[in-house]
């Protein structure tokens, strides 16, 4: 009997502290998550560059969700709730997050509006590029990051934002940095060596949007389009008119049509050429988690490939 006693003693004595010691274990998983930090990006390909960089150290979320056109977006009232508690805010810039003014007027209703903010302007150091429509040529073209090269710039402007909100880990971030950065360039040097098989002539891209001002610089293409940069009044008669000229007089063999635009103004065009469109393209959004180009890196390699086969299959 006595022994029984002691037996269910001990047990109890043992449950209390496995109750004991699991509590800790959760108190701490619990701690460690809010430990992170919580960053927000305004879109999903700098979402992509953000996690590379912040590895296990960071939260991200992303405002214009995947698949969706960035350039102008309604905040919804979660998103002004995490831009509020958020340490920090990483953004393009060069006028990307410019349309109506929505991220200007989240960062105000967040309280994140002043310069002593935690808002890092990722393009920082890129040679901006300008768009060529007439009355718009002092407006900046944002899409600096299909030019790898920028994506690399991109990647040292997070390294140093989020060193500056949690330097007690700048190790994790330099190291995070490092190993992105290498494999950025291994990327870049890519795209240049496939696309040198494509003769010169024939470096033609025509996309719905002229998202490529910084890709055609790095690989030597030439590009057409419907409409300079998404906004309203895109694709209208004289737009499409435009480039169903250009693309009979340059002979183009494809066309490429952008996966987080509306396909149908391109398949007026692909209709009136008779030119076909040859398939997606990423521009301005990464794909969905587990499908085509789900990073940026993914994107740009998709890009890559889905370009050459167009330019250079018979
Ligand atoms: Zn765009």
């Amino acid at each position: 009997m006595k022994i029984h006693k002691l037996l269910l003693f001990i047990t109890s004595i043992s449950l209390v502290f496995v109750i004991a010691a699991c509590g800790k274990e959760d108190v701490k998983a619990a701690n460690d998550n809010n430990d992170k930090i919580q960053a927000i990006a305004t879109y999903s390909i700098i979402y992509d560059i953000v996690k590379n960089v912040g590895g296990n150290r960071v939260e991200v979320h992303t405002l214009a969700p995947v698949g969706s056109n960035p350039h102008e977006y309604d905040p919804l009232p979660k998103d002004v709730q995490l831009t509020t508690d958020a340490d920090v805010v990483f953004y393009n810039g060069l006028n990307l997050e410019g349309g109506n003014s929505w991220f200007e007027k989240l960062l105000l209703t967040a309280g994140k509006a002043g310069i002593e903010a935690p808002v890092f302007r990722l393009s920082e150091g890129v040679k901006p590029k300008y768009l060529t429509s007439k009355g718009k040529e002092s407006e900046e073209d944002p899409h600096a990051w299909l030019d790898v090269r920028n994506g690399i710039k991109y990647a040292e402007n997070v390294k140093k934002g989020l060193i500056k909100v949690d330097p007690e880990h700048t190790d994790v971030y330099e190291k995070n940095a490092k190993e992105y950065i290498l494999k950025l360039e291994k990327l870049h040097q890519e795209a240049v060596n496939r696309f040198s098989e494509i003769p010169k002539e024939q470096r033609l891209l025509i996309t719905s949007e002229g998202a490529f001002k910084y890709f055609c610089e790095a690989y030597g293409f030439e590009a057409a389009y419907i409409w300079e940069i998404n906004a309203e009044n895109q694709g209208s008669p004289d737009q499409v008119k435009a480039v169903v000229d250009f693309i009979r007089s340059k002979k183009s063999p494809v066309l490429f049509v952008e996966t987080s635009l509306d396909p149908r103004s391109m398949e007026m065009v692909s209709n009136e050429t008779g030119v076909p469109i040859f398939g997606k393209i990423f521009t301005d959004s990464i794909g969905k988690p587990g499908e085509d180009g789900d990073t940026y890196i993914k994107m740009m390699e998709w890009n890559i490939n889905i370009i050459l086969s167009g330019l250079t299959e018979k």
